[in-house]
Order: structure tokens, then C-alpha cells, then sequence
């Protein structure tokens, strides 16, 4: 299961990453922690990337792409991983796609969790009283200042990414304001009930009755615990193309017929 986790900052991504790891057996790619991680250990990338950081501003794509890119080829991400933060400009998501093409992998969907800036604002505002409360180190970038500067790059840089993945058919929204089982409902039926497929593609289902089940409650439906999306991509792509055509005529046929 590769997946993407994509919002603005104070959305909630790492809480329900979190949640995803544990889920699926996958690996958390936050390219936030990890230049915090290279800021705090002095690498060459942590030196280069700390006073961006801390004025809210984005890293320069080829630091995050080739960070992004190395950490993919770790053997403990093989299962699959979920990117939180990556990519965050366009010219990153093309990078990923290319990268990922050439490893011979692709993406099992795109979350966007949809958020109120105004309500954002506050979330951070809390998040930080909470921290500074339980006696620890408060981020850098998470200063009310600082923070409308992230959330304005990322409306001009990253905000543009939602059209990019609809586009391709990999988009599934979620509403990010609800409260965090809500939020984790909702991407779990994302995924449970609308996998997607190769690049991105929309995968079809693996029988044509299922589409029609509508209304079945998140209670009520079968759990499949993440399984079908790894399943369905793995089909041959020849395949996949033939048995959407049986389908295909097989409802053109039940139209008919009623
Ligand atoms: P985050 O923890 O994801 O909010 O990231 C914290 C900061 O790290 C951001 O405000 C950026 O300065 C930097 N950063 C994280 N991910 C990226 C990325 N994909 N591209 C550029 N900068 C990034």
C-alpha cells in the first residue's frame, strides 16, 4: 500500500499516518521529520534547510525529492509507505511519479483531508499551548507568524496538487475538520470501498455487483483491512483492461434487457 497523505499543516496528516502505519504495516514518510532530523543532527541537508524551515517557507524540490527517493529504497519500505508532507509542489508529484515508475511501484491513492484555515489557525494555536503546558519543546515553525506563512505556501505551492491527483483519478476527499475517528471512517471507506489503482488510474471492481451495494453503513460492510488495493494493482494491466470490457458489455447488456 502506497499511499499520499496531502492537507495543509495542522490538518491532522500525521495523526491519521499514524494510524495507517499501524494499520496496513507500512512506513511513515513525513518529509518534515526527516529534515528535522537532519537540522537537529547538522547533516549538510539540515544545515541547508533549518532557516527555511523556521521562516515557514518550502525546502527546494531536488533536497526533498532526493531525500524522499533514497528513503524509498529501504528495505523496511517495501510493504509500502504513506508520504505525509511529500510532495507539496507539482514539480515534486512529477518527480515522485517518475521515480516511482522507474522502481517499478506505484500509488495506491491520494487522501486530501479539506480543511478550514480560519479553524487551522486555532488548532496550532492550541497544539502549541498543549505542548509549551506539558513542559516540552515547542516547534520552531509552529508560531502563529510563521504558520500563515506555511499555510499561504501552501495554497500557492500545494493546494494545486488536489486538481493534479483528480485529474488522474486519484483523488478521494475526506473532511479533515471532523473529529479524528470521524476523519480515520472516512479514509478507511476511501480505501475499503474506492481503491485506486496504477498511476492513479480509478481501479474497477473485482465483481460488477459490489458497485451497485450503496448504503451500506461503514458498520455493516465486510472489512477487508486493506488487502484488495494491494490485490487489484498487482492484476495484470492486460487483464485489468479485458475484464473492464466483459463488464462493460455485460451491463450494456443488463441495460438492455430491463
Ligand atoms: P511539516 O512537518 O510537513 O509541516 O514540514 C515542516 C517544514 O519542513 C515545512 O514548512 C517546510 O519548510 C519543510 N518541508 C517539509 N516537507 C517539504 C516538502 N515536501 N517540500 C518542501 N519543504 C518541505
Amino acid at each position: 500500500m502506497r499511499l499520499i497523505l496531502l492537507g495543509p499543516p495542522g490538518a491532522g496528516k500525521g495523526t491519521q499516518a499514524k494510524r495507517l502505519v499501524e494499520k496496513y504495516g507500512i512506513v511513515p514518510l513525513s518529509t518534515g521529520d526527516m529534515l528535522r532530523k537532519a537540522v537537529k543532527a547538522g547533516t549538510p541537508v539540515g544545515q541547508k534547510a533549518k532557516h527555511i524551515i523556521e521562516r515557514g517557507e518550502l525546502v527546494p524540490d531536488d533536497v526533498v525529492v532526493a531525500i524522499v527517493s533514497d528513503r524509498i529504497e529501504q528495505p523496511d519500505a517495501k510493504n509500502g509507505f504513506i508520504l505525509d508532507g511529500f510532495p507539496r509542489t507539482v514539480p515534486q508529484a512529477e518527480a515522485l511519479e517518475r521515480m516511482l515508475r522507474e522502481k517499478g511501484l506505484s500509488l495506491d491513492g491520494v487522501i486530501e483531508l479539506k480543511c478550514d484555515e480560519g479553524i487551522l489557525l486555532k488548532r496550532i494555536e492550541n497544539r502549541i499551548a498543549q505542548t509549551a503546558s506539558r513542559g516540552e519543546t515547542v516547534r520552531a515553525d509552529d508560531d502563529p507568524e510563521v504558520l500563515k506563512k506555511r499555510l499561504a505556501a501552501y495554497r500557492q505551492q500545494t493546494a494545486p496538487l488536489v486538481e493534479y491527483y483528480r485529474k488522474k483519478g486519484a483523488l478521494r476527499t475526506v473532511d479533515g475538520m471532523a473529529a479524528i475517528p470521524a476523519v480515520a471512517a472516512a479514509i478507511d471507506r476511501c480505501l475499503d470501498a474506492d481503491p485506486v489503482g496504477r498511476a492513479g488510474t480509478p481501479k474497477k471492481r473485482a465483481s460488477p455487483g459490489r458497485a451497485s451495494r450503496k448504503g451500506r453503513s461503514a458498520k455493516t460492510a465486510p472489512k477487508r483491512a486493506g488487502k484488495r488495493p494491494t490485490q487489484v494493482s498487482r492484476r495484470p494491466a492486460k487483464r485489468r483492461a479485458m475484464q473492464r470490457k466483459t463488464r462493460k458489455k455485460a451491463a450494456q447488456k443488463g441495460v438492455r434487457r430491463g
